[in-house]
């Protein structure tokens, strides 16, 4: 039988077309098979699979050798501090995304009960990350997919928060005059000719979760019309977007009233969240 050292050689070798993390790929799948961390692997590197291991990895390196991303693999991606269930039902969540949340816990208080708000929550990334880390907060995670709804309860449960409650609404439509302190959402924004979309992971996720319209806009320009009214007095909207949509996003938030409007990029290095206040 294969040691660890030689079938992590094979398998990133062979993973080198579909993918440009063929080592981590590699290994995060040998992880999952023996369901071991990653230093197992650096510290046991001449340990043999056996047979049924050895099948199994050999299952799982077939699927993501046709394209089918780790995360949906493995049934889960890690977020923040988080371990959550994904499906094909809820886009991966990303490490870009972390940007969001680490600006909005910069400016919730650690003591004050707001009111959070989490438009098209998805797996609930965004949602249960700032739960967790904001105990006296409550919140409203939304999503106008039912299935994503259920990922999103299920990783609440599986990471015991209970300080979050599930709509299922498009955008505002069932959250009747309710207002909140903040605001975030990450919405679909690659527009709709993106040729990215024909390539990689984002192949296998919702096309609902990933693509907005002509300019990739409309979501975002809906959810900034109508936010104005669901927020308290200075409220706060967190937007993710598009790595070339700053100026456009930061212009929609001051035509609709914001003030305060800045922007900050990721860790790669590109913008992509919106921040402003309500007045
Ligand atoms: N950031 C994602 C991507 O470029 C898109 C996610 C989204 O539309 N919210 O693949």
């Amino acid at each position: 039988m294969a040691t660890i050292k030689d079938l992590l050689q094979q398998a990133s070798t062979q993973l080198e077309t579909t993918t440009d993390s063929a080592r981590l790929d590699a290994e995060l799948i040998l992880c999952h098979t023996l369901k071991k961390e990653r230093s197992f692997l650096h510290t046991w590197p001449q340990q043999e699979l056996d047979q049924n291991q050895q099948a199994t990895f050999n299952t799982l390196l077939a699927r993501r050798l046709e394209g089918e991303p780790v995360a949906h693999i493995l049934g889960e991606r890690g977020f923040w501090s988080l371990n959550l269930k994904v499906s094909a039902d809820t886009l991966i969540p990303r490490p870009d995304t972390e940007k969001l949340v680490e600006l909005a816990l910069s400016v919730i208080p650690q003591d004050k009960p707001w009111q959070i708000l989490d438009l098209g929550t998805g797996s609930g990334a965004i949602a249960l990350s700032i739960a967790i880390e904001r105990p006296h907060c409550h919140i409203t995670a939304t999503d106008r997919s039912a299935s994503a709804l259920e990922i999103a309860r299920q990783n609440a449960a599986l990471n015991h928060i209970t300080n979050i409650s599930f709509s299922e609404s498009d955008w505002f439509s069932e959250l009747e005059d309710q207002t909140f302190d903040m605001i975030v959402s990450n919405p679909p924004y690659i527009k709709e000719s993106d040729p990215h979309l024909e390539q990689g992971d984002v192949r296998f996720e919702p096309v609902t979760a990933l693509v907005s319209g002509k300019d990739g806009l409309d979501d975002i320009r809906r959810i900034i019309q109508q936010s104005p009214a669901h927020l308290k007095e200075n409220g706060i909207i967190l937007i993710e977007h598009g790595y070339d949509q700053a100026a456009a996003v930061c212009a929609l938030l001051k035509e609709s009233g914001f003030h305060s409007v800045e922007d900050f990029k990721d860790d790669g290095g590109n913008p992509r969240v919106a921040m402003a206040y309500h007045v």
